[in-house]
This record gives C-alpha cells, sequence and structure tokens, in this order.
C-alpha cells in the first residue's frame, strides 16, 4: 500500500513538471550528466521512450531515450542519482523492464495500484497482453564468422545449422532431421549472442532475438502469448534463426523452488511445446545461451528441444590476441603496442571486457590529443576495467597508505622470493574499486595443472601481505580478509580434493557446489564427522606453515621490505623488475607460448 502511494506521488511530480509549459528539451547524454550530479528528481517515459523530467530546482525537462541503451544498467544509474523513475502506461517497454527489476514487494504494490486504476484488474491484464510491447528485435545481421575471433572448435560445431538454414529442403527430402535447438553454454560476454547473429549472418537468415527475463512478466499469461508470437513470426520469415538469451530465466528447474512461479512455468510450456510442433523441414532453429546450464529444467534438453550443447568457455591466451586484434582493426597501434602482451596479462577477460579495454584504450588516446592507440593506454585502459574506475586522487588516510604500502609490499617480496611464484608485474597502493591497493603478478603462460609447489607458494604469497603488516606493526588488519579467504579456498580444495595432505593422504572428495532448495539437496558432506575435524585441521596446518614462511621471509628481508614500502609510498606505483633487482633476482624470462618455461617441478610438463 504505502508503495502504491509513493508510485502515486512520482506521477504527481511527473504531472506537475510536464505541465509548466517552459520545459526545456535537452540531449539524453545531458539528462545522464543531470542524473549523475544528482539534480533530477523524477522522471516519466512514454512508451516512444519520450522522457520528461522534473529537476531538483522545480525546473522540467524534456529528451528522447535512445533505444539501443541498455536499460538494467541505465535504471541502475538512475536510481544511483537519486532519480526516480516512471514508466507512463503498461504499453512502455521501458516500463516494463523496469518494472520487473523492482523488488517484489514494489511489483505487488504497482500491481494493486494498477489493478485499481483500470478498474478490474482483468481489464489491465487484457491490455497489457495486446499492448505493442516490443520484446523481439528482428534484424538481419551482417555479422559474420570472421567477426568473432577464435573458438574455431565452436565454429565448426555450429557450421552444420548454417547448412541446414541455407537450404532446409535438402534435409527434407532426404527425410532428416535438421538441428532444432542449440545451447550455447559459458560465463557473460564470451560472444554468445555474437556468434548466433554471426550464424544468421552467414547463412543471410532473419534473426529474432529474445531475452529471457524480459518473457517473464508479472502477469500471467502474457509470456506464453509471447512465446507464441514469437514462434509464429519466425515460421513466417523461415529459414530463420530465434535467439533466448538468459534462457534460464525461463527455463529454471521446477518444482525445487520455494515460491511457484506459474508464469515461468506457462512460458516454459509453452516453449516446450513450440519446439516439440516442429516441422523438420520448417528452417526455424533455436539458438539460446546461459550461463546457469546447472539450473535448467531437464525437460529443456530433451532430444527434439535443445539436445545440443556448445561450451563457449572464456578466451584462452591465443583466443585473447585474436580478439584483440579484431577489435584494433580499425584503430592505429603506435609501435610499442604487443598484442601478445596485453593479451598475457589479461587471463580471465572476456570477449566483451576485451572489446570494452580496446575502446577504452581509443578514448585514452583520444584524450591525449592522439590517434595513434600506445602501450601505456592499453595498461591504463586495462587497470580501469580490472580494478574499477579509478576514483581521481588516492584517499587514504596518510597512515593508511604506509600500511597499504607495507601490505603490498609483504606480497611483492614474497612473490619475487620464491621460486614457484608468478612473475610480479607492477605494485599500486592507489585505491581502485574495492581494493587499496594491488600486486599484479603474471602467469609465465596460460595454467593447465597447478603444482604442489606453486600451490603452496601461491599460500605464501596470499599471506605475504599479512605478515609484512604482522612483521613491520606487529599486528594484522582487516586488509588481509579477501587475501585470506582466496588462501582458504585454496588450502581446503588441497586438503579436499587434490589429495595433498599427508594426514588425510590421497582422498578427493567432489568439490561442493552451489546449494540449492531443492528437493534432492540434503545432506552436502560425503565424509564422516571425524573427517571434517581432519581437514579443518590441516587446512589450519597448511594457512599456519605458509603464514610462517612468509613472515619468516620478511623478517631475513626487513630492510627490503622497508624500503620497498618507502617507496611505493612516495611514487605509489612501482614496476616488478625494481622488485626483483631490489631483491638481488633475476626476473623471470617469459616465453611466447609458455612450451619451455617449467616450475622445475620434476612431476608436471609444462602446461
Ligand atoms: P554473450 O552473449 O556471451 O554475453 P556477447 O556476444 O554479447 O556475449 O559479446 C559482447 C561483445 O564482446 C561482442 O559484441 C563483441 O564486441 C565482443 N566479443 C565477445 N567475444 C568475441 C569474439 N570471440 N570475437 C570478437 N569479439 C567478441
Ligand atoms: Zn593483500
Amino acid at each position: 500500500m504505502l508503495v502504491g502511494l509513493g508510485l502515486s506521488a512520482w506521477l504527481i511530480v511527473g504531472g506537475i513538471g510536464a505541465q509548466r509549459s517552459a520545459s526545456q528539451t535537452i540531449s539524453f547524454s545531458q539528462v545522464l550528466k543531470k542524473v549523475d550530479a544528482r539534480q533530477v528528481q523524477a522522471v516519466t517515459v512514454d512508451p516512444n521512450g519520450k522522457l520528461t523530467g522534473s529537476l531538483r530546482d522545480g525546473t522540467s525537462f524534456t529528451s528522447q531515450v535512445p533505444t539501443a541503451l541498455g536499460q538494467n544498467d541505465l535504471y541502475r544509474r538512475f536510481e544511483a542519482g537519486g532519480a526516480r523513475i516512471d514508466a507512463t502506461g503498461p504499453g512502455s517497454s521501458w516500463g516494463t523492464v523496469l518494472v520487473s527489476l523492482l523488488p517484489v514487494a514494489a511489483i505487488f504494490g504497482l500491481f494493486l495500484w494498477w489493478g485499481r486504476k483500470a478498474g478490474s484488474q482483468v481489464g489491465a491484464l487484457g491490455a497489457i497482453g495486446r499492448s505493442k510491447v516490443k520484446v523481439v528485435d528482428t534484424e538481419r545481421p551482417t555479422v559474420r564468422f570472421e567477426d568473432v575471433a577464435g573458438y574455431e572448435g565452436v565454429k565448426r560445431e555450429v557450421g552444420e545449422i548454417i547448412g541446414f538454414l541455407r537450404k532446409p529442403d535438402r534435409y527434407r527430402r532426404a527425410g532428416a532431421v535438421g538441428p532444432h535447438g542449440v545451447l550455447m553454454v559459458g560465463p557473460p560476454g564470451t560472444g554468445k549472442t555474437l556468434l548466433a547473429r554471426a550464424i544468421a549472418g552467414e547463412a543471410s537468415v532473419p534473426f529474432l532475438s529474445v531475452t529471457g527475463s524480459a518473457f517473464v512478466e508479472m502477469f500471467v499469461g502474457v509470456g506464453a502469448a509471447r512465446v507464441r508470437d514469437l514462434f509464429t513470426e519466425a515460421r513466417k520469415l523461415a529459414p530463420s534463426i530465434i535467439f533466448i538469451d538468459e534462457i534460464d530465466a525461463i527455463g529454471q528447474r521446477r518444482g525445487g523452488a520455494v515460491v511457484a512461479n506459474d508464469e515461468r512455468e506457462q512460458t516454459l510450456n509453452q516453449l516446450l511445446a513450440e519446439m516439440d510442433g516442429f516441422d523438420a523441414a520448417e528452417g526455424v532453429v533455436v539458438l539460446a545461451a546461459t550461463n546457469r546450464p546447472d539450473i535448467l529444467d531437464p525437460t529443456l534438453l530433451r532430444p527434439g528441444r535443445f539436445d545440443r550443447q556448445v561450451v563457449v568457455p572464456l578466451p584462452n591466451q591465443g583466443e585473447r590476441k585474436a580478439i584483440l586484434a579484431v577489435h584494433c582493426r580499425d584503430k592505429r597501434l603506435a609501435s610499442d603496442v604487443d598484442l601478445d602482451a596485453v593479451a598475457r596479462s589479461t587471463p580471465g577477460f572476456s570477449g566483451a571486457d576485451l572489446a570494452n579495454l580496446a575502446n577504452e584504450a581509443a578514448i585514452n588516446a583520444v584524450r591525449a590529443g592522439r590517434v595513434r592507440l600506445t602501450r601505456d593506454d592499453f595498461r591504463d585502459a586495462r587497470d580501469r576495467i580490472l580494478l574499477g574506475l579509478r576514483e581521481g586522487s588516492n584517499v587514504l588516510l596518510p597512515e593508511e597508505k604506509v600500511a597499504v604500502a607495507v601490505h603490498e609490499a609483504g606480497h611483492a617480496l614474497v612473490a619475487a622470493l620464491s621460486e614457484h611464484a608468478d612473475p610480479v608485474e607492477k605494485i599500486t597502493i592507489l585505491p581502485a574499486g574495492q581494493s587499496l591497493g594491488a600486486t599484479e603478478q603474471l602467469p609465465l603462460a596460460e595454467r593447465h595443472l597447478l603444482s604442489d609447489s606453486w600451490m603452496r607458494t601461491f599460500l605464501a604469497v596470499r599471506m605475504g601481505g599479512r605478515a609484512a603488516e604482522l612483521v613491520v606493526f606487529g599486528e594484522g588488519s582487516t586488509g588481509a580478509a579477501n587475501d585470506l579467504s582466496e588462501a582458504t579456498q585454496m588450502a581446503t580444495r588441497m586438503v579436499r580434493e587434490f589429495g595433498l595432505s599427508p594426514a588425510l593422504g590421497p582422498v578427493g572428495y567432489a568439490p561442493t557446489g552451489p546449494m540449492y532448495l531443492g528437493r534432492d539437496q540434503i545432506s552436502m558432506r560425503q565424509y564422516s564427522e571425524e573427517t571434517q575435524r581432519m581437514v579443518d585441521a590441516e587446512v589450519s596446518r597448511l594457512l599456519r606453515e605458509a603464514e610462517a614462511s612468509a613472515v619468516e621471509m620478511l623478517t631475513v628481508r626487513r630492510r627490503e621490505l622497508d624500503s620497498l614500502s618507502g617507496r611505493l609510498v612516495a611514487e605509489e606505483t612501482v614496476d616488478g623488475v625494481s622488485v626483483y633487482e631490489l631483491v638481488g633476482r633475476p626476473v623471470p624470462v617469459r616465453h611466447l607460448d609458455g612450451e619451455h618455461n617449467e616450475t622445475k617441478d620434476p612431476r608436471h610438463s609444462a602446461a
């Protein structure tokens, strides 16, 4: 109820704003600036994206929302700027998307309010069902496989779909069933959407795309109707491709949830029915993407539905380079830019992160009045993406700055002094995002196997920050919490999964997966209380040993510790080479493809 009142209040605010005749029309980027500056009090958006807003100073403005903008991000941005958003009328896709992001309570309030406003709930529902909400995007992509870097295996796997879409008749004449549904599984930003569009581009067929969450609305029956419309449209345009992003929003396992979601079940059932109703030669292929295959309802994966799964993983080093190259095609690079090195310094980046990196590097160059992108442009861009946007100056208190410098110097020294550690690349005490400082290590090569010695070194390096605090100040601080949690996770896996604890012996218990509230997840532990106690004791021993070895190293090298932390306080950033010079050890040499660099551990060959 309260929520309902709140909503009415917004409308009144919006209404008053809109009535003033002196409202000025501004560009959408100006709107965002005002939002960021917290000048905007409330905005209303109509179904055509016309935005009317009121400022805190009492004036109003109008603008046009560009259609290509990510609505979720926008919503967050408005929220962060303290601006309230209202969508006028149920016909607005902005409205539905924004509203579906509100907490359940708010949706409930809205529901009541709309229901009352429309006189009856049925009236309101009917209006929405019939409204021209645009959830399906239809296009004819010009993207080709060559625009998708790497993933040769994936491209081969989906190659058959292209053949089928080009000549569905061939399948019919041979009495063959064409590919029906392909599920692409992988983390966000790995190019699943891009691949799907490239398939459509290669086959030159229409591409109808939707997002799972857009289907699951708060009003029962709408999602199912939309699925029906989607397939009808696809058949009309056949041969064609339907792409469902975030299919997990519709296709979650049924029955396990605490609160049944009728709407989702109806939508899912409709999807299953449509897929079953396919005629082999109709020439409609459904591609779907998810990063949570584990929560999908098994019925979705049955033959004739999404019976093929293609894994789209994060790109490896070579693929990262190829993706960077694609995104640098239209950019001029200075001679000091080495895309190999950029690829090496971005493990864990998705294709989207890399695209973002190339763009940020270009923006850096523009800011500096250049057209050529330099190595530093790439470095800065990477740091920004990696650590979140740098907030101007160093906001630490002076004594905190010293503490952070000591902590980071500890990590760096332990790493530089350990034979099996990944080489130290850079240390900084510039606060960025969540972290106060960072010690960056770059692996010599992509790793697929971790040796016992590498993992023990990892533990010691993670402990290095806290150990330095102990050595210098005689006490720890909250700054090590993240290090400790990473170290504890690693130590636990060493003991439970990798058989690296002499006390437990060569046992490997399966990793504990994410826990669901479902039926069949009653007991997670596979061993006795006694074993659990032993695991705890062994994890604690490994961590204590790691801490002791870090403390010992830093006590012996106290002079270097003080000198490095002093330099960090003065310069804020120190490169890895200086750390090796300081401790008098050679800088580890990098080899291009990692064929020769070895951890000198005879049990493992190079990864
Ligand atoms: P997903 O659908 O897996 O979340 P997207 O397809 O939306 O990822 O990828 C986002 C962007 O990242 C793409 O538009 C493209 O610019 C870039 N990208 C991702 N993977 C690749 C790749 N293999 N080659 C080139 N660009 C890529
Ligand atoms: Zn740390």
